[in-house]
């Protein structure tokens, strides 16, 4: 049986390309050194695959920072302020990904967002009335070349036209259907130099198939490839999807001249359904996703061959197996765990490990393998229980959980009189979203307290420096709502997971966040409970050293959840419950001791939302909000809540977000033009509101002017008895200097706001 790989992880084993980039962004390397990084990168991804025995791997799943972006720029989706900065290409292409700021001029970065239901960033290409869709790139042909130069035949995969032109910003008059031609055009360009280039097979991405589509939709699917198809140069195409089903479409894609169609039969419910109900194209290949490429779970091969089976009895012998979604998604190998015993390495696999799953399935499959009998044993051996997985106590304390442990009392309005009595703070109160900048000595002492190479008073002492500067800091910069600063934390979920029991941790899987940025997700590996105080004493010697108000700061059950790699064998309801009554006691003893403002960081929130809106209250919604109304429920109606989420898309969720009940929430909004104002005025938002007026993702000092500018446009929308004034997300990637020159216009700026309303 053949076997497919959608993607590959492309950051580097040893994070390479990042490291790489970072320093060519610095200028310590040249851009010779960066695309000979890359270029390392991508020979030893496809010699892997190919060594594994990879059937169809593909080319062109490499990118500097988002495939999105490199198909942008392919097709000449250039805005004209990057272009006007006369930059080289890869200037040019950073720029858009990451801003720029330099003698040329000063330009935000294009806005980015989720990838479908993912913790993966794309860029969201524009296209204003002027764009010209065009091919003006070489990429994937020049990959494909690269590839075949190594001895590796590759499938080109490209982002297809439809998911493109449905993820891209059309910021003047014209629409998806006004650029069709041109876009069906460059394509076609595309085709032909692949073709020419001695390719036999295309792989288009239009993961945007498994949402819900509307007929306009499927009309322009369709214009779209009945084009495009009608001369394919002699290439097979195969229409790849993933992340869902595509049941608004699936009846009608046996009519369109593809050669594969790759469908999800994991994360999509109703794929197998669609494909027995309405059978399969004899003319084309299924390119069957059984195999997880978003979790690290061993797959278990018996339910597996028990899929293909069912699958050949529709599709004959056309079945390839594949990988449900791009391997992006999961970390590179298990061979640089050594700190993780067997015992509990044995459950997972991870990229590298699935080639050889892809592999062992397959001759199974085939009747091929000589071991298959051991092999089976062996493998059905790790879905029979894991040691230490087990705490009755917690299962019985989710079971005993009440409605009333939801509801907060008393309601948000009288809360709100409350707190705004107590705390005195002033009109549009200024604060940030809780880290500082991480820099290399922050690093090194949590390291050398991990290697155990200091002792746990050094470690301590340094961070309470730390803190006590940084509180000094932010008190001369004049900001209203301080914080402790994060510094004990690596990250903000794997952090928690080191104190909650339960949790199993990796060294090296890291994951692709976006561009540079990546994280390592811990595994929930058992039931979880809280072990000890994780937070208090830190958030306690914060507020020791001023007499302003100190946040205290946690991370929410959801985005704890969705930011882990879950478990497969219980709901990720039962498992979020158990994380939120353990950051409940957190929050009850913070308040305990003092905090009386509290952040429960949701960022991830909307990660897991269904990608179809039927599903988005029955499958997740009604159990998420309850379950971070569970943290926060027990306090007491002065301590004031705070939740913060790492992006502004949502619109469409308002009332859930609403029904949070939180007393302030804080989002991203400078990247995405305030789009969500007009939202939260139309649906009587009641939270109160701090749309982030400034971009932390890039280094770039905003202006006084500009945040003014911000906070006007704000105003329009959101009573000044609601808005606060914080940057968009927490300040730990960025360098002190930056940090310092933008909180300082930012508190200026909420001064110069001040005056005006004559407060
Ligand atoms: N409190 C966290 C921080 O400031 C929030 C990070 C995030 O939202 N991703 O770092
Ligand atoms: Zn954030």
């Amino acid at each position: 049986m053949k076997t497919s790989v959608i993607g590959y992880p492309r950051i580097g084993k040893n994070r390479e390309l990042k490291f790489a980039s970072e320093k060519f962004f610095g200028k310590e390397i040249s851009v010779e050194e960066l695309l000979s990084v890359a270029k390392e990168i991508r020979k030893g991804n496809w010699l892997a695959q190919k060594n594994a025995g990879v059937t169809y791997i593909s080319s062109n799943d490499f990118s500097f920072y988002d495939n999105v972006l490199d198909t942008a720029v392919l097709l000449n989706v250039i805005p004209k302020r990057y272009r006007d900065l006369g930059l080289s290409e890869i200037e040019t292409y950073f720029a858009m990904a990451r801003g720029y700021q330099g003698d040329k001029g000063n330009v935000k970065a294009l806005a980015m967002k989720k990838w479908f239901n993912t913790n993966y960033h794309y860029i969201v290409p524009e296209i204003d009335d002027d764009t010209v869709i065009t091919l003006s790139g070489n990429k994937p042909v020049d990959e494909f070349s690269e590839a075949k130069a190594l001895g590796v035949d590759t499938k080109v995969a490209i982002v297809g036209p439809f998911t493109f032109l449905k993820l891209a910003r059309f910021t003047g008059k014209k629409k998806a259907e006004d650029v069709e031609p041109a876009i069906v055009s460059a394509y076609e360009d595309l085709l032909g130099k692949i073709a020419a280039a001695g390719a036999s097979w295309v792989e288009f991405d239009e993961p945007y198939l498994v949402r819900d589509l509307t007929e306009e939709d499927i009309r322009l699917f369709s214009n779209i490839y009945t084009a495009l198809l009608s001369d394919k140069h002699g290439l097979k195409i195969l229409l790849q999807t993933y992340f869902g089903d595509v049941r608004d479409i699936y009846s009608k894609l046996s009519g369109f001249n593809f050669d594969g169609i790759g469908l999800d039969f994991l994360e999509g419910r109703k794929t197998l359904e669609l494909v027995k109900t309405n059978g399969f194209a004899k003319d084309k290949i299924l390119f069957a996703g059984l195999l997880n490429g978003k979790n690290i779970w061993k797959n278990q091969y018996s339910k597996t061959l028990e899929s293909l089976a069912s699958l050949k009895e529709i599709a004959g012998d056309n079945v390839v197996l594949s990988t449900s979604c791009s391997l992006l998604h999961v970390p590179y190998s298990l061979s640089g765990e050594d700190a993780l015993s067997e015992e509990y390495k044995k459950h997972f696999a991870f990229a590298e490990e699935k080639l050889k799953e892809l592999s062992e399935i397959s001759l199974i499959s085939d009747g091929e393998s000589l071991e298959a009998g051991v092999i089976l044993a062996e493998n059905d051996k790790c879905f029979s229980g894991r040691i230490d997985s087990v705490d009755e106590a917690v299962q019985a304390r989710v079971a005993s959980i009440k409605d009333s442990d939801y509801e907060r009392k008393p309601d948000f309005f009288e809360r709100e009189k409350i707190q705004k009595e107590k705390l005195q703070l002033p009109l549009f109160p200024t604060t940030t979203i809780g880290s500082f900048p991480q820099t290399q000595k922050v690093r090194k002492n949590r390291q050398a307290f991990r290697k155990g190479e200091i002792s746990k008073e050094q470690y301590v002492a340094f961070n309470e420096e730390k803190i006590r500067e940084c509180i000094k800091l932010q008190e001369e910069i004049g900001l209203d709502v301080l914080v402790h600063g994060e510094f004990e934390r690596n990250d903000m979920v794997e952090y928690f997971g080191e104190h909650l029991s339960g949790y199993v941790f990796t060294r090296q899987a890291w994951v692709q966040s976006y561009g540079t940025r990546c994280v390592k997700p811990p595994i929930i590996w058992g039931d979880v409970r809280r072990k000890d105080p994780i937070t208090v004493s830190w958030s306690k010697f914060a507020k020791s050293c001023t007499d302003k108000p100190v946040k205290g700061m946690l991370t929410g059950p959801v985005t704890i959840l969705n930011w882990s790699f879950p478990r497969e064998d219980i709901s990720i309801k039962e498992s979020t419950l158990q994380i939120a009554l353990a950051i409940r006691d957190e929050v009850l003893d913070l308040e305990a001791n003092g905090i009386d403002i509290i952040q429960i960081d949701e960022a991830a929130l909307r990660e897991k939302l269904p990608l179809r809106k039927s599903d988005w209250y029955s499958e997740y919604l009604d159990w998420a909000i309850p379950a971070f109304r569970l943290v926060h429920s027990g306090v007491k109606p002065e301590t004031q809540i705070h939740t913060h989420m790492c992006y502004s898309e949502f619109t469409d969720i308002i009332p859930a977000i609403d029904a949070m009940d939180a007393d302030v929430i804080t989002f991203e909004a400078s990247r995405s033009d305030l789009l969500i104002l007009d939202a939260l005025l139309e649906n009587h938002f009641k939270t109160e509101v701090g749309p982030g007026v400034y971009d932390i993702h890039s280094p770039r000092v905003p202006s006084i002017d500009e945040i003014v500018t911000a906070l006007t446009k704000m105003r329009e929308k959101i009573s000044d008895s609601k808005l606060w004034v914080n940057p968009d997300c927490g300040l730990k990637t960025r360098g002190d200097e930056e940090t310092k020159a933008s909180l300082l216009n930012l508190v200026q700026a909420a001064k110069t706001v001040r005056e005006k309303v004559g407060s």
